[in-house]
């Protein structure tokens, strides 16, 4: 049976979670942008609220909720800033491997020290020569008794500066392709590693995006994820987990660029009456108005998708293709609803317009989610 009611206790989730973006982010968002600043602060205290860790398990101290629950909560810190929210979110990213491969003790010990303190962990894969050909990464591992061996550089890397933790990707043999990959889980205070915030970002500015470079870091044995040689496999699970999250942060940047644009409609005024009573304006709002729905209702089947377990359903990459795409129409068409004002970053909406435009590129650009759409229905 189908049913499109959230229960009481996501209500609740989303209804937290809107305060929170309303009382902690909006009024904070533009200063972070405009001075590129780590949200420390305000990651403290959505640790304090529960809105932080969402998916790591109770066992470890987390409230295990589910990848729906945390696409409901997404879209609301979203709707408060995307830089912000990113900062809160990019655990979620390094926690699935180790919910997807890891071990007991692995998951006590990483996740554990999320759930204790406000701290961060980075998923790290990207490389300079290396993105969306994965397969193609240059980081290399070797085995040296007790431990894995690993040099490479990585960029690129959500929370990399600030992280405590890396699950990060390398290759035993680069001419193997997926075949010579694995996942590794360490400390990020181990000797041979270093990192240095990249600047210059067009949007999501408050979030730290970094450079981690490993020179001769000696991984414990004990730091393997999984199976060697399955890292490629379990970096692809993961996107599969992951990928209804940038539909929910799409839904919640859209809607804030709706209301921002509403408000706006009706108080400004052009040839003697409100911009709201010209069609061309009334239709770019109801197209928002369209889209986003479309989006939230496919944010949402991907999402419980994967609670069923179906997580290689390609809705996933379905959900994440069109809401980014459509996210990025919607932020455009609200700066042209704001006129001049809207260029300037008096208002909100240039903002959110260069925040979304990152959803068409991370977790797999526009272009690979189609990529892999269509393998899906070639059956390649
Ligand atoms: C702010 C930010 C945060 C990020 N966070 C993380 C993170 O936390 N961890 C992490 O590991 N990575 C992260 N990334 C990296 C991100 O996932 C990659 O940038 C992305 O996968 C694209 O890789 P690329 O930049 O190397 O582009 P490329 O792979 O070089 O792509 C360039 C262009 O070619 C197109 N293209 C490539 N291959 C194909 C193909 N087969 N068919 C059609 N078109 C194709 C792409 O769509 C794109 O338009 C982040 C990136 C940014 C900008």
């Amino acid at each position: 049976m189908i049913t499109f009611e959230l229960t009481e206790e996501q209500r609740e989730l989303k209804a937290l979670a809107h305060k929170f973006a309303e009382h902690e982010m909006i009024p904070r968002a533009r200063e972070y942008d405009l001075n590129a600043t780590f949200p420390h602060d305000v990651c403290a205290k959505a640790f304090e609220a529960g809105l932080m860790n969402f998916q790591v398990p109770q066992e470890f101290g987390g409230p295990g909720l589910t990848t729906l629950d945390s696409c409901i909560i997404f879209e609301e810190l979203n709707y408060g800033c995307a830089g912000i929210a990113g900062a809160i979110g990019a655990n979620e990213l390094a926690t699935l491997p180790l919910l997807i491969a890891g071990n007991t003790e692995q998951k006590r010990s990483y996740l554990g020290a999320l759930t204790a303190k406000p701290t961060f962990a980075a998923f790290a894969i990207t490389e300079p020569g290396a993105g969306s050909d994965v397969a193609a990464m240059s980081t290399s591992y070797r085995r040296d008794g007790d431990f894995y061996v690993l040099n490479g550089v990585k960029h690129f890397i959500s929370n990399g500066s600030q992280a405590q933790w890396y699950v990060a990707f390398a290759t035993a043999d680069r001419q193997r392709r997926h075949k010579g990959v694995s996942a590794f889980v360490f400390p990020a205070d181990l000797p041979g590693i270093s990192r240095r915030r990249m600047h210059g970002k067009l949007g999501q500015r408050a979030g730290d995006t970094a450079e981690v470079t490993f020179e001769e870091v000696r991984v414990p044995a004990s730091g393997l994820l999984g199976e060697e040689g399955e890292g490629f496999k379990y970096a692809m699970i993961t996107f599969d987990h992951s990928r209804p999250s940038i539909g929910s942060i799409a839904t919640g940047i859209s809607q804030r660029a709706l209301d921002e644009s509403l408000k706006y409609a009706k108080q400004r005024s052009a040839f003697g009456q409100p911009i709201a009573n010209f069609q061309a304006i009334q239709f770019m709002l109801a197209d928002m108005a369209i889209e986003i729905e479309a989006m939230r209702l496919l944010t949402y089947k991907a999402a419980w998708l994967v609670d069923q377990g179906q997580a290689r359903s390609p809705l996933s990459a379905y959900a994440k293709a069109f809401a980014a795409d459509a996210c990025m129409k919607i932020t455009t068409n609200a700066v042209q609803i704001f006129g001049g004002y809207g260029y300037m970053d008096e208002y909100p909406v240039q903002k959110l317009m260069r925040d979304a435009k990152l959803l068409q590129i991370y977790e797999g650009t526009s272009q690979i989610q189609r990529v892999v759409i269509a393998r899906d229905l070639l059956k390649l």
